[in-house]
């Protein structure tokens, strides 16, 4: 890998990071540490001039946004939340997918006004009503969403599904499909200018990876 610009690159840990490796093994670009093992929040790479950041996943937009970190691997989810102020977002990666959707109890109503909902995905869910034409009071959480409507918290939830595993363990089902959601390359705004050859040749690598990887699978 040939550029000569120091490049930092915040991910979190777990599906994130696993779903990067190889991607970034691609580029050329292999850590040191394992973050699941080290408590190191800055990792080394075999390239002496990339670092990885990690952090939490809510976190990974605003390193990048205040230019702490160069690049970044988020959710739509979290970009969607986070409003992608200071961002560029060049690049599909196509990990980490799964729906945002719509749960409730079975037969659950879903048309009426003044439905609660509960989420740790506010704006997503007003603008989703809203497409709707429906008044809705949203209830943020920060996780185990599932527990609001058996506790009568809320009249239905929107969460993050990907087996639907963890709905079916709680007696929910999902009942509508909002969106799609992947996870993608951030890139901060200025270095985008600053430290362009480099950002370049790392988003060029990084797609190239993708495109393979989406083949391998014809
Ligand atoms: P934390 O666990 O630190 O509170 P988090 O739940 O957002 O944060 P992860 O569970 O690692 O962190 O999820 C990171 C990203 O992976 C999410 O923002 C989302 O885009 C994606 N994701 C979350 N849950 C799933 C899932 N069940 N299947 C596939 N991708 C998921
Ligand atoms: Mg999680």
């Amino acid at each position: 890998m040939n550029f000569d610009t120091p490049i930092t690159i915040a991910l979190s840990k777990g599906r994130i990071f696993e779903q990067t490796l190889p991607l970034l093994a691609h580029a050329g670009i292999v850590a040191v540490d394992d973050p699941e093992t080290s408590r190191k929040l800055i990792l080394e790479t075999n390239h002496p001039l990339v670092k990885l950041l990690i952090i939490r996943a809510t976190d990974v937009p605003t390193y990048v946004q205040w230019g702490a970190a160069d690049l970044g691997v988020a959710g739509k989810d979290v970009l969607m939340e986070h409003g992608g102020d200071g961002l560029y977002e060049p690049l599909d990666l196509q990990i980490a997918r799964c729906r945002l959707m719509v749960a409730g109890a079975k037969g659950a109503n879903l048309s009426g006004n003044q439905l609660r909902i509960a989420t740790k995905y506010v704006n997503a869910t007003r603008s989703y009503f809203a497409g709707k034409g429906q008044q809705v009071e949203v209830i943020k959480l920060y996780g185990s969403m599932e527990l609001a409507p058996l506790v009568g918290l809320s009249d239905l939830i929107v969460d993050l599904v990907e087996s639907g595993n963890t709905l079916k363990a709680n007696g929910l089902v999902p009942l509508e499909h909002i969106m799609d959601i992947s996870s993608r390359l951030v890139v901060n705004k200025a270095s985008w200018k600053m430290k362009h050859a480099a950002v370049v040749h790392l988003l060029g690598a990084l797609r190239e990876a993708v495109e393979r990887r989406e083949h391998s699978k014809d």
